[in-house]
């Protein structure tokens, strides 16, 4: 979602900076056409004011019947131009002259000697912005008694119903404003551009000004599908992503599966050392058993009783595959075979785990107590992996209770909603509680010479059985096993 917000705010600011360059760029265009227009102008009054002057100086007599003609039609085509007149400036109190009306010259209020401008030879000129300001007034120095002023209307100079009205133009004489017309849109901000047309005699400046609004710099129509374009990047490049961390991921499961296959390998073979005894506690009843039947076959013989020799030899068998399958067990628990899931009774598959560690007990001189359910339900699992991880677990419990007086451990199963729970808890030390969730991560140990990997190895083998296994304490440690119950057909 921030890549997306990111990524759309840097579309909308180049889709802005393009939108504002074009407006620049228009702005430009706007302000060199209006000044080449005006410059076109400006070079008209120089005109007017030559030929004007040239017809005073030739009638020494005024009001002029010259004059008027041409200033008539010069004010008739150049509307901007509003008033032509004359004015004596050797004598102040005369009247101006004024040419240029429908009804001939007239004689018109004489201007304040002071607003005027002192000249020096025939020919100077000079420029004022009049009083009413949105006009200006260009004087020349006729001949050394007279002076020559065109009024110019401002707003005629610069044709303004063209510009378009997203522009603001003002116009200038010095530092007067002779006209200003405002942009009519709402603006985020403005850009100017100023131009001078150029004229010596009429130094004017024109300022003009482009307004940005926000629609104009962002709009929809450009916007949204710039959006969607970003927005479906976006999307395939995270798609891309999730592709390259599921991939990871698998190949982590891979490794991670073969390290625990690999794991479970040296805890089986970590193991074996430890059951050795047990084995041989197993092997050792089957093995008394055939000496004894054999015993009593060689006696059947001498005492020529076939039918006890037939029994003693089929005895013999039995112990003998029983033997043979305790072996059996033990290569396919060394050699890392598949598990092999069973259906079994609890209580059988508890009784074959208990003959396994009872002497190793009663040599370290644990107790311990049983509770089985005695009842024909029966579980589904790989009755080797099951025997490790309750060998892993009384022997763990065993071990936290060396040099203890009255070492026990309880183990008990029980049924319980669709489930056998199996627990196993000890009155040894406890774990400490603030290393409880750890404590089925391979390679922890707080034994100077343990592995850590007897609980992972239970934990690894119980899930493979669909089961679970948790650890707390309860006066000393207790360990309970959950696992799915299969009813009996
Ligand atoms: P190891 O026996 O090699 O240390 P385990 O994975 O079997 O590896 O056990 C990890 C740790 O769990 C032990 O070092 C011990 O601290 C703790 N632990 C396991 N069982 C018990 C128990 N019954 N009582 C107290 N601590 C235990």
């Amino acid at each position: 979602m921030g890549t997306w917000l990111m990524a759309s705010i840097l579309a909308a600011a180049a889709v802005m900076v393009v939108r504002y360059n074009d407006g620049l760029s228009e702005l430009d265009d706007w302000a060199r056409q209006t000044d080449v227009l005006l410059s076109e102008k400006l070079a008209q009054h120089d005109a007017h004011m030559t030929a004007l002057s040239a017809i005073i100086r030739m009638s020494p007599n005024e009001p002029a019947e010259s004059v008027q003609g041409l200033a008539q039609s010069v004010t008739a085509f150049y509307p901007r131009i509003t008033d032509v007149a004359t004015i004596r400036i050797e004598k102040p109190d005369a009247p101006v002259i004024a040419y240029g009306g429908q009804n001939g010259p007239v004689a018109a209020q004489p201007e304040p000697a002071a607003e005027l401008p002192i000249l020096n030879k025939p020919g100077d000129t000079a420029v004022r912005p009049a009083a009413n300001k949105h006009s200006y007034s260009i004087y020349k120095l006729v001949d050394a008694g007279r002076l020559l002023r065109l009024k110019i209307n401002a707003a005629g100079l610069l044709g303004i119903d063209r510009i378009p009205p997203e522009y603001s133009v003002s116009l200038f004489l010095g530092e007067a404003l002779l006209f200003e017309r405002a942009a009519n849109a709402q603006s985020l901000f403005v850009a100017t551009t100023q131009v001078s047309a150029n004229n010596v005699g009429q130094p004017l400046k024109l300022s003009i000004g482009r307004s940005f609004s926000l629609s104009e710099l962002l709009p929809p129509f450009a916007i949204a599908p710039l959006l969607a374009i970003v927005a479906a990047a976006i999307w395939m490049v995270e798609r891309y992503r999730h592709a390259s961390r599921e991939r990871r991921r698998q190949e982590q499961r891979a490794a991670l599966l073969e390290q625990e296959t690999r794991l479970a390998h040296a805890g089986r073979v970590n193991a074996l050392g430890e059951m050795a005894s047990g084995i041989a506690h197993e092997l050792a009843q089957p093995v008394a058993a055939l000496l004894a039947q054999s015993q009593a076959a060689r006696r059947a013989v001498v005492i020529n009783r076939p039918d006890i020799l037939e029994q003693t030899l089929d005895a013999n068998v039995r112990e003998a595959k029983r033997a043979g399958d305790i072996l059996g067990r033990m290569r396919a628990y060394i050699s890392g075979a598949d598990a092999r899931i069973e259906t079994v009774t609890l209580e059988d598959a508890l009784t074959g785990s208990i003959h396994l560690i009872e002497t190793d007990l009663a040599q370290r001189g644990v107790i311990l107590e049983t509770s089985l359910p005695g009842s024909q339900h029966e579980v589904a699992i790989d009755v080797i992996s099951f025997q490790q991880v309750i060998h892993n677990l009384i022997r763990n419990a065993a071990e936290a209770m060396v040099g203890q007086s009255e070492p026990r451990i309880w183990l008990t199963a029980a049924f319980q909603a669709g489930d056998a729970i199996i627990t196993i808890r000890d009155n040894g030390p406890g774990m400490d509680t603030t290393l409880l969730d750890r404590i089925f991560d391979p390679f922890f140990t707080t034994k100077p010479d343990g592995m850590g990997l007897g609980l992972p190895l239970c934990a690894r083998l119980v899930e493979k059985m669909d089961g679970t296994i948790e650890a707390r304490n309860d006066a000393g440690a207790c360990f309970t096993i959950r696992l799915p119950v299969r009813e009996p057909a």
